[in-house]
């Protein structure tokens, strides 16, 4: 199969969105630089400063003192801007979609989606800080009145995976904003431009430039050393694997800076005998190749039960294969790129040991010829428990499948898993639906429904998952003390 290429006119649109990027550079990068490269292309793309530990807390200390006005702004005045936010990344959607596209390699159809997804943080958040809710509470026993209310917590530290390069930036610098919050922003080295991009375009709205500080580099350890060393730290939002989590976690305990954490997932995608079959493939397509697959709510282990599985794989694999691959910008493109060959090379490792181990390869289960990090539309049948698939975090357009007779069955090998973050249930029965969600050991649950997130939801694990939510009146708080007055009364 060959891959699909851009036009002119889009590869001349993209380079222009990238060109606009303040300090555009791309150039051969010195011994304080990096390069970002392009995974459809594998091309570099821009070059940026390679910034030191001592630099980033040089950048803590300017946002510390902006945190400090900030925090005393009204909630209409820090609302008002955040509409201008809004407004203006939706202004500069398809400038920021290209950027998205070029390096991170989400086809530009979906980057748009990402825009959109990341900007509606930034609306909600904008309404839902207009609420502020304080308590009133009697003492039981009399003789006092508590008055509760909620204050932002300080300066923030938030550090983002290259996926969802725009909105897992969104998700925590919207509520820190709305929170009364200045940030210190850690992109992903791979995919830094469009989280420099949104920034430069929130302070064009009006968000003071000293309140958000963004650190490039490529060595996170020695940053988040130095950074969650820095008493001036006083809330971590981490998105990322559960590895790097928990170290954070033991980083962020010195201080006892409050934490929360985003973390990588394993979901179960089930399908019953008593599914829309139409509605069951059509979402399970897109909890599997959104994203090409590189979501943490990604459905990883498919359980289809025995009267509807042949139907099912059959329908769903024809899908799978009609896919069309190529370039993130090219017109038509179903799936771009996973991340770097490093991606590839661990896709081809977890296929290649299932089949060895008797599952059955429906379709794909290679990288194409040609330049750019690609890995057709896959799809494994009758795959082992035992296999490494069955087991990993798989991130990447596979989808691997087993079948199962009944609902106790599935509950228990759906939880039987030390992550929690996504599951999905896909039956008419609105009891089953209902019972099957309450049995999973998620924090979220799509109930025929393939993209369960939403920013009016509290997005967030159980298990391994995480801590914490993000989105919603809950992602808010994770952004504010709660403190109390006790007035003693005669
Ligand atoms: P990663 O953990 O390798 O990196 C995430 C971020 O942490 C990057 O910015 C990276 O530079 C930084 N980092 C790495 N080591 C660090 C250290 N020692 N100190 C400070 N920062 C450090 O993850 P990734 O490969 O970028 O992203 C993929 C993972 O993220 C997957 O496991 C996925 O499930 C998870 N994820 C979770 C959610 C969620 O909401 N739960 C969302 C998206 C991605």
């Amino acid at each position: 199969m060959s891959l699909l290429a851009p036009s002119r006119e889009r590869l001349a649109a993209s380079e222009q969105a990238l060109k606009s990027l303040q300090g555009y550079s791309n150039n051969k990068p010195t011994d304080t630089e990096f390069s970002v490269f392009d995974p459809s292309t594998e091309q570099r793309i821009a070059t940026l400063r390679n910034m030191t530990a001592q630099e980033a807390i040089v950048e803590v200390k300017t946002a510390d003192s902006a945190g400090r006005a900030w925090a005393k702004t009204t909630p209409r005045h820090r609302s008002d801007t955040l509409h201008n936010v809004y407004s203006l990344l939706m202004e500069n959607q398809h400038r920021l979609a290209y950027v998205i596209s070029r390096e991170m390699g989400k086809p530009l159809a979906e980057a748009q989606g990402e825009v959109q997804y990341a900007a509606d943080y930034v609306r909600w958040y904008a309404e839902e800080l207009l609420r502020p809710a304080g308590g009133y509470r009697e003492n039981p026993v009399g003789g006092s009145t508590i008055l509760t209310r909620r204050a932002p917590i300080g300066l923030t530290l938030l550090i983002a995976p290259w996926n969802f390069p725009m909105a897992m930036i969104t998700r925590k610098i919207a509520p820190a904003i709305a929170a009364g919050c200045a940030s210190i922003i850690k992109p992903a080295a791979l995919t830094p431009l469009t989280t420099l991009l949104t920034v430069d375009l929130m302070a064009e709205a009006g968000v003071p430039r000293e309140l958000m500080r963004v650190v490039t580099t490529t060595e996170p350890a020695a940053f988040s050393e130095a950074v969650l060393s820095d008493p001036r730290i006083r809330k971590l939002s981490f998105t990322g694997s559960t590895g790097v989590g928990s170290t954070l976690m033991h980083l962020a305990a010195k201080n006892i800076v409050k934490s929360s954490m985003e973390l990588g997932g394993n979901a179960p995608l089930i399908v019953f005998d008593d599914a829309d079959l139409e509605r069951a493939v059509e979402g399970a397509m897109l909890a599997k190749l959104r994203n090409g697959g590189q979501s943490c709510v990604a459905a990883n282990r498919f359980y289809v039960q025995d009267g509807i599985a042949d139907a099912f794989i059959e329908a769903f694999t024809e899908k799978m294969s009609k896919v069309a691959v190529g370039d993130a910008i090219a017109e038509g493109v179903g799936l771009g790129p996973v991340i770097n060959q490093e991606a590839v090379d661990k896709l081809q490792h977890l296929v290649d040991d299932a089949i060895a181990l008797g599952a059955e390869l429906k379709t794909g289960g290679k990288q194409p010829e040609g330049d750019g990090y690609f890995f057709l539309p896959t799809v494994l049948d009758q795959v082992p428990a035992e296999a490494d698939i069955a087991n990993a975090e798989i991130f990447g357009p596979v989808a691997a499948i087993s079948c199962f007779s009944t609902q106790e069955e599935v509950i228990w090998r759906a939880n039987d898993t030390p992550f929690g973050l996504a599951g999905y249930v896909f039956t008419e029965n609105l009891d089953r639906a209902l019972n099957v969600a309450d049995e999973l050991e998620t924090g979220l649950v799509g109930i025929n429904n393939g993209v369960p997130s939403n920013p009016a939801a509290p997005f967030g694990g159980m298990k391994q998952s995480g801590l914490g939510r993000e989105g919603s009146h809950e992602g808010l708080e994770e952004y504010q003390e709660i403190r109390y007055y006790n007035i003693a009364r005669r």
